[in-house]
């Protein structure tokens, strides 16, 4: 069936040489893998191309110029998404139970987009930096910055919150680097705000839409738990604010529903959209 509707790839841990080849007209973006297959004696390791392992480092940032090599080689194909690394991250191998920690540093997070950005201007790709989602430590109830422990956190990445996200970009500084949002994982940070400032906080991802060139346009839950989880919710079915979704409809940006819950939710979901 055509609905006159392009696509992204996602590489998951792979890469990109497996999309199917009929899908080549569509594919107008892909995203960067977030995970090694394998590293040392880990299995799926997340991968961190602002570590301060210089050898991890370079591992992760090859992954993803492999990735942006064969990406390019699609005609349509013009934009690799990709999260800014990890900053702490803690791996436990699932077989050996050996527990590794993967620490970012922000001046080698910096460094490295712009070596990525070059290799990607010179396959005429643009990189889009993608907010991360929070992952709320197993147990947390009613979240709130105000009370939480960050040093509880396993898992914890640059370019969560709005404002270190937006700076990102701006210290990069490169024609070809922008930012894509992803409306559920803003979400999730703005969680942990107080109610009467949650609508304000996630309104800071779109304060500047001349840097957004790229939308993971899902729905989230801003006023529940269910918004600790990246919900990935059909639009106008969570409690993002409608005023949120109408700044993005109009942004000069590529606009990706990153879900799909059947034909008939996403009739109802276009039919949102043109009343924005
Ligand atoms: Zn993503
Ligand atoms: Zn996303």
């Amino acid at each position: 069936m055509r609905l006159g509707l392009t696509t992204e790839g996602s590489a998951g841990i792979g890469s990109v040489k497996d999309y199917l080849i009929e899908l080549e007209d569509v594919l107008i973006s892909s995203h960067a893998p977030l995970y090694l297959p394998e590293y040392k004696e880990f299995t799926s390791i997340r991968l961190n191309y602002a570590s301060t392992d210089d050898d991890f480092r370079i591992v992760s940032k090859n992954y993803v110029l492999a990735h942006i090599e064969s990406a390019s080689k699609y005609k349509n194909l013009k934009q690799v998404n990709m999260h800014p690394s990890p900053k702490y991250w803690k791996h436990t191998d699932k077989h050996t139970d050996d527990v590794s920690i993967s620490e970012g540093d922000y001046n080698k997070l910096i460094d490295t987009i712009r070596e990525i950005s070059s290799f990607a201007e010179a396959r005429g790709i643009e990189i889009v930096l993608e907010n991360n989602a929070i992952h709320w430590p197993d147990g947390t109830v009613n979240p709130s910055w105000e009370k939480v422990d960050v040093n509880s956190f396993d898992e914890w990445s640059f370019g969560s919150s709005p404002e270190e996200w937006i700076r990102i970009c701006e210290d990069v500084d490169r024609v070809n680097v922008k930012l894509c949002l992803d409306s559920s994982h803003a979400c999730t940070y703005a969680l942990g705000m107080k109610d009467e400032d949650k609508e304000k906080e996630v309104m800071k991802y779109v304060s500047r839409p001349d840097l957004l060139r790229h939308v993971h346009w899902n729905d989230n839950y801003l006023y529940d738990d269910r918004g600790m989880n990246d919900s990935h919710a059909a639009l106008n079915q969570g409690t993002l604010p409608t005023e949120l979704h109408r700044v993005i409809k109009y942004l000069d940006a590529t606009l990706l529903l990153e879900h799909f819950y059947g034909l008939e939710t996403l009739e109802e979901e276009l039919q949102f959209i043109d009343s924005l």
